[in-house]
């Protein structure tokens, strides 16, 4: 049986990685220029071109502003967010607020949703594997931070399917990870998966037991990783070089962008050598006649110095999760470490040092987490083939709860139990004839409602009217094996369905989302008209000059004749078209002139030969 062509996106901060299943095992897809990741990073050119990838990342420092990359931190966030206020002071594109309160960004007066940006990522890791494979590829899974909430999961959810991707799972990065570090390896070990990547942390125990990965427990932080570490490195040159010459880096964001580059260069040289040069010159004009150059030595003791308490972050996430799941480190068999940010020495020290032993170099840590998803969708998709190769057991990261009164938080589900899991309870009217209940819907760890994450306010409504307390709706949470939570209500009465509205949330709506899905449509048949035109114009233009090139030859030969004088004639004639045709932009015209430009071309290279002057 052929195998179903499915892939596994690992959509990454920093880069993203898209993987399949062959011949039983799972393998990276390289994208045209042969790199196994793709930055995740989404341009508009000054020409309106969406340039994704390695190609954005190229034109990043001349064209900041319109040039968006670590989407993945403002994914399913509320514009209000603390992290989005504080990214707003980092980033160099503009981040607004959208109609339903979540974080938008505007490139070139467009205001995208974040799972617009973050489809186009997954819309060219689809590509990659549409070339490779050279048929359609739609189903997938696509990997997000284990930590991430209901919304963020949500959101990467809809970027998948703006992307014109059927996402079939959304999995925790760290359990992908580990499903390539155990499958078909006969593998029976509890272990940890240390997961630092671009601009999330996790931290993941599981034990593994003949194809059955199960996670026993979660933690982590979706606003801790390698980005911080360059912030912390570009705070260092900027208020250096304020010091010395009493201007602002900040203020200029092609400067900006120029320190962002350099200190993650420095960061990543520092994994292996013990001292760094950053050289910037020209990095600003003063207006008088010299510029400004920066040049400073990083050493690598001075970065773990900046970056120490980043580091301890990770460490303290750990240890509060081992003891809240009652693990103690002794009865870990192995530490998976994964993402880009874990080849830095310090890290693996810290790792080496909390958890008493040498960390697991088998897995590679860039493509692990795609390798893991590929094998995910790869057991999903197989049908007729009897027993299951691998059970995925995962669990989910916060506590979902209501509101109860005097503001508490009343969980339901707590942290860490294994999805699917659904929790009930029974509200009831709290007046006479109250006719609709408000039940607000909550993630988090604290007890007070207001300081965790609101997933939705909940309307039941068309209640009957009755006295107060005699309505008993029953309310259902469900928690799908993506993570992404459901609420549905009966009245316990009559068994009937109660409709529910829900609002507070910062959801695209299922009309926005087609919008989004049409415009794209629109956008990318425009994109191919405009390039159809170019390859025309780049055609036309070099028939021309062949044929003004030639033009004195065939006149030579045969311009004599009235036959040649006709001939000549209507070859101006063809030029003088397309040439108008290419200075009007009129693809039409450029089309039906096409071929009498093809055959007066050949017409004049035939004539140039006979006398040996093609
Ligand atoms: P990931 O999200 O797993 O792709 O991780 C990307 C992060 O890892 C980025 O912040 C990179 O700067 C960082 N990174 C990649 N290679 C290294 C390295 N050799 N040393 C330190 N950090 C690295």
């Amino acid at each position: 049986m052929s195998e179903e062509r499915v892939i596994g996106i690992d959509l990454g901060t920093t880069n993203s990685c898209v993987a399949t299943v062959e011949g039983g095992m799972p393998k990276v897809i390289a994208n045209r220029g042969s790199y196994k990741t793709t930055p995740s990073i989404v341009a508009i050119a000054e020409s309106g071109r969406r340039l994704v990838g390695h190609i954005a990342k190229r034109q990043a420092i001349t064209n900041a502003q319109n040039t968006v990359y670590a989407a993945k931190r403002l994914i399913g966030r509320k514009y209000a967010h603390p992290v989005v206020q504080q990214a707003r002071q980092v980033y160099p594109y503009k981040i607004v607020e959208g109609p339903t309160g979540d974080a938008r960004i505007e490139l070139r007066d467009k205001v995208y949703s974040v799972p617009e940006l973050s489809a186009m990522v997954l819309g060219e890791m689809k590509k990659v594997a549409e070339e490779y494979f050279g048929t359609p590829v739609e189903k997938a899974v696509v990997t997000i931070p284990a930590y991430f909430n209901d919304g963020q999961r949500q959101a990467t959810k809809d970027a998948g399917k703006i992307a014109g991707l059927d996402v079939i799972r959304i999995i925790n990065e760290p359990t992908a990870a580990a499903l390539a570090y155990g499958y078909k390896k006969n593998v029976k070990k509890r272990v940890a998966v240390f997961d630092l990547g671009g601009g999330t942390f996790d931290i993941s125990v599981l034990d593994i037991q003949d194809g059955v990965f199960e996670v026993l427990a979660t933690a982590g932080d979706t606003y801790l990783g390698g980005e911080d570490f360059d912030q912390r490195i570009v705070e260092w040159l900027v208020f250096g070089f304020a010091k010395e010459h009493k201007v602002d880096l900040r203020q200029d964001v092609m400067a900006l962008q120029r320190l962002r580059d350099a200190a993650e260069k420095a960061k990543m040289e520092l994994s292996v050598t013990a001292s760094t040069e950053i050289n910037l010159p020209f990095i600003m004009s003063t207006g008088k006649s010299d510029a400004l150059h920066l040049q400073r030595t990083l050493t690598r003791e001075k970065l773990e110095e900046m970056c120490g308490d980043l580091v301890e972050r990770c460490v303290e996430i750990c240890d509060r999760m081992l003891k809240e799941a009652k693990i103690r480190k002794d009865e870990l068999q192995d530490v998976i470490l994964v993402g880009g940010m874990t080849r830095m020495p310090k890290v693996q020290e810290s790792v080496r040092s909390y958890f008493g032993m040498e960390p697991s170099k088998n897995v590679h840590p860039d493509e692990v987490v795609a390798l893991g998803a590929a094998v995910q969708a790869s057991a999903l998709t197989k049908t007729g083939t009897g027993q299951p190769d691998l059970l995925l057991l995962d669990v989910t990261p916060h506590n979902l709860g209501i509101m109860i009164a005097g503001g508490y938080f009343n969980t339901l589900i707590p942290a860490n139990s294994t999805v699917p899991t659904s929790a009930s309870h029974v509200f009831t009217t709290t007046r006479d004839d109250q006719i609709a209940v408000k039940i607000v819907v909550l993630q988090g760890d604290s007890e007070i409602a207001s300081a965790n994450e609101l997933l939705g306010e909940f309307l039941l409504t068309g209640l009957p009217r009755a006295p107060r307390g005699s309505v008993e709706i029953d309310v259902n949470f469900d928690i799908s094996p993506d993570g992404i939570v459901a609420v549905s209500a009966r009245d316990r009465a009559t068994g009937a369905e109660q409709s529910i509205q829900v609002t507070a949330t910062n959801k695209l709506t299922e009309e926005e989302m087609q919008n989004i899905i049409k415009d794209n449509e629109a956008f990318a048949v425009a994109e191919k008209t405009q390039e159809a035109f170019a390859e025309q114009r780049t055609n036309a233009e070099r028939a021309v000059r062949e044929i003004e090139r030639l033009m004195p030859v065939v006149r030579d030969v045969i311009g004599s004749s009235d036959f040649g004088d006709d001939a000549l004639k209507k070859a101006h004639q063809v030029v003088e078209r397309a040439k108008r045709a290419i200075a009007m932009q009129d693809a039409d015209a450029l089309k039906s002139g096409r071929e009498q430009l093809e055959r007066t071309v050949v017409m004049f290279k035939g004539v140039a030969s006979k006398v040996g002057k093609s």
